[in-house]
């Protein structure tokens, strides 16, 4: 048996977890699409007795991903939201969590309207300063969980600077890091506990599913998240997790050309006269450009940019046609988006404006279809603002 893990990252995305199937050399791992296994005798059965705790498909997107992560385990969940969840179960009440301050908005939603019930609770920090994580810290801390870079504003946190400061007071380390999947960014390397990703973003990477990940590692974290799957039961569908095997293994070649298009997007926009400022890692003028080059091996395809006014980006968006006008990112598709009244709506105009979201702010998930298109696609688009 090769050890997939020990190979390189394209290899992983294409093998671990997805061998040949040894009943009929199918090259691909069959979608078990069955709730319930026979079973051969009271308590002896092939190693699997019903779908919610296990099934072949997803234990094999599992082996994937964990291997991908570099984790020892990993858990799907029905989506990203359902696998914070699971990560959530893992506190009690009266337990504290430090959590970034501008973190996906699905994720405060949930702690402050969901888990704060039940006496859990939540300090919000800008981590992109270690020291303000150290000061939150409290004897209840038990998780710190952060996204780097962040949505839309792309500022970074350095990972193994709080990742030493949640070790130092014994406290779990969790990355959401969907906006730079495992190939551009692996937080368990700089000494993150848990990864968490959206699969609906880029490991799915074709907007044709919805699901979630969490890669653990150590052995208390298998145990604990899959007797979360069997208890609660926001687990990933068969089919949903074949659609996941399908897509990482084109992953590495997807992301080399999201990398691509966003550094040439990026500058584009740099050099744009209706542009007043990119948000974009890349860039040596990014604050944190030498972090960046540090913890990421790309700089991906996420950025946003300002135009001065919610009129002015209207005028643009009602005009895209390569890109599409939509919520989510990491598909193969250019997907363009306003934050202030798409994804950041709901923390309202006070928040936005102490974090810097402006209604002049334009996202984008550059996609992978011809650079020359997309940049023709964004040029057209913008000669209509303020016309
Ligand atoms: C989309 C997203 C989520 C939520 O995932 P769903 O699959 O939509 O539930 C969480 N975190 C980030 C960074 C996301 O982009």
């Amino acid at each position: 048996m090769i050890d997939w893990t020990k190979k390189g990252f394209a290899t992983r995305a294409i093998h671990a977890g997805q061998g040949p199937d040894p009943l009929t050399g199918a090259v691909n791992v069959p979608v078990y699409l069955t709730s319930t296994f026979a079973q051969e005798e009271i308590g002896k059965n092939k190693g699997y007795d019903y779908s919610r705790a296990g099934n072949p498909t997803r234990d094999a997107v599992e082996v994937s991903l964990a291997a991908l992560e570099g984790g020892t385990s990993a858990h799907t969940f029905a989506s990203g939201m359902a696998a914070i969840t699971a990560l959530i179960t893992m506190m009690r009440t009266g337990d504290h969590v430090i959590c970034g301050e501008n973190v996906y908005g699905g994720t405060t939603r949930m702690f402050n309207q969901v888990s704060s019930r039940y006496g859990i609770e939540f300090t919000y920090v800008d981590t992109s300063d270690p020291e303000n994580v150290r000061r939150a810290i409290r004897s209840t801390t038990r998780l710190v969980h952060i996204e780097t870079p962040t949505n839309p504003l792309m500022t970074l946190t350095d990972l193994r600077a709080v990742a030493d400061v949640c070790h130092e007071h014994g406290v779990d380390l969790s990355v959401d890091n969907t906006f730079m999947s495992p190939y551009l960014q692996r937080p368990i390397e700089f000494g993150a506990d848990i990864v968490m990703h959206s699969t609906t973003k880029f490991l799915n990477g074709h907007s044709d599913g919805l699901g979630g990940v969490l890669v653990g590692t150590r052995p208390e974290h298998k145990e604990t998240f899959s007797f979360v799957q069997k208890s609660t039961g926001g687990i990933l569908s068969p089919f949903e997790s074949f659609l996941i095997l399908r897509g990482v293994k084109t992953l590495a070649v997807r992301m080399k050309q999201h990398d691509e298009n966003g550094r040439k997007v990026a500058e584009f926009l740099t050099k744009h006269p209706k542009v007043h400022g990119v948000h974009y890692p890349g860039l040596k003028t990014h604050p944190q450009h030498e972090l960046a080059k540090k913890q990421m091996r790309g700089f991906g395809s996420m950025l946003s940019f300002d135009v001065g006014s919610q009129e002015h980006a209207n005028d643009m968006l009602k005009r895209v046609r390569v890109c599409t006008l939509g919520e989510s990112l990491g598909g193969v598709e250019s997907l363009i988006s306003h934050p202030a009244t798409m994804t950041h709506a709901a923390i309202g105009a006070e928040m936005r404006k102490k974090i810097g979201i402006t209604d002049g702010l334009v996202r984008i998930s550059v996609g992978i279809e011809d650079i020359n298109d997309i940049l023709d696609d964004l040029k057209q688009a913008m000669e209509w603002m303020g016309r």
